[in-house]
């Protein structure tokens, strides 16, 4: 499968960073596709669902309309949700949505179904394991746990928002064991892709590092 870049990799590793840059510099669209989990559990929110219904997520997965603009925002039903699905209620609830096996066929299909019609960067959890099994360049993202709840902590404190690092670095630690644990797709590295640990190197590293692999 040409023109498709897969990345995936545990919560804070600088995926969606990394990944948006890489797709500004090879002139691809950026696709995160944790942000279309997010916005079915932010809809499930607004809808006062319980999270424990898989068959009212699985409707309400069915029911709404997830697009992405060229910039890579993500609109629910055509408003734009980019602020919105980075909630503390979405970023508890998520995890939860993504287990749900209904859910996942749903966004899934919606993801292959993008990277037939378009060159992408695709970053998330399963997308070198399941949605884009063929993907030429396929990249497995990590950093250590310290480091990656520092970056969300220096992200939020950035946008003026109120962060806890503690808090932070449970948060990241309780979505890995669900993300690394659950029955469907879990989060796991393919034995084709590449591993870039990003503790010790800047975004700036990291994509030069991924465009010279794929350069080859
Ligand atoms: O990448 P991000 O932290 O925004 O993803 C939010 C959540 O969405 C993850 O913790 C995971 O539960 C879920 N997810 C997933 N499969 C993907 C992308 C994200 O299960 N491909």
């Amino acid at each position: 499968m040409d023109n498709v870049v897969a990345i995936d990799g545990p919560g804070g590793a600088g995926k969606s960073t990394i990944a948006r840059r890489l797709a500004e510099e090879l002139g691809y669209l950026h696709l995160d596709t944790g942000a279309m989990y997010r916005a079915v559990t932010y809809a499930a929110l607004q809808k006062g669902l319980d999270f424990n219904d898989n068959e009212a997520l699985v409707k309400l997965a069915n029911s709404i309309e997830i697009d992405f603009n060229q910039a890579g925002e993500i609109f629910l039903n055509g408003k734009n949700v980019s602020q919105e699905i980075r909630s503390p209620e979405v970023n508890q609830n998520v995890s939860k949505t993504a287990a749900v096996k209904g859910v996942r066929e749903i966004l899934v299909e919606k993801q292959q179904e993008l990277a037939a019609q378009h060159k992408v960067v695709m970053d998330g959890r399963d997308i070198t394991t399941v949605v884009l099994t063929e993907a030429e360049h396929k990249f497995y993202l990590t950093a250590s746990i310290e480091e990656r709840a520092r970056r969300r902590f220096e992200e939020m404190k950035a946008k003026n928002k109120e962060a806890n690092y503690k808090e932070i670095k449970e948060n990241i630690a309780r979505r890995d064991e669900l993300d690394s644990q659950r029955e469907h797709s879990p989060l796991k590295i393919a034995d084709d892709a590449v591993v870039i640990d990003s503790t010790d190197l800047s975004i700036e590293e990291v994509v030069s590092k991924i465009k010279a692999i794929i350069a080859g």
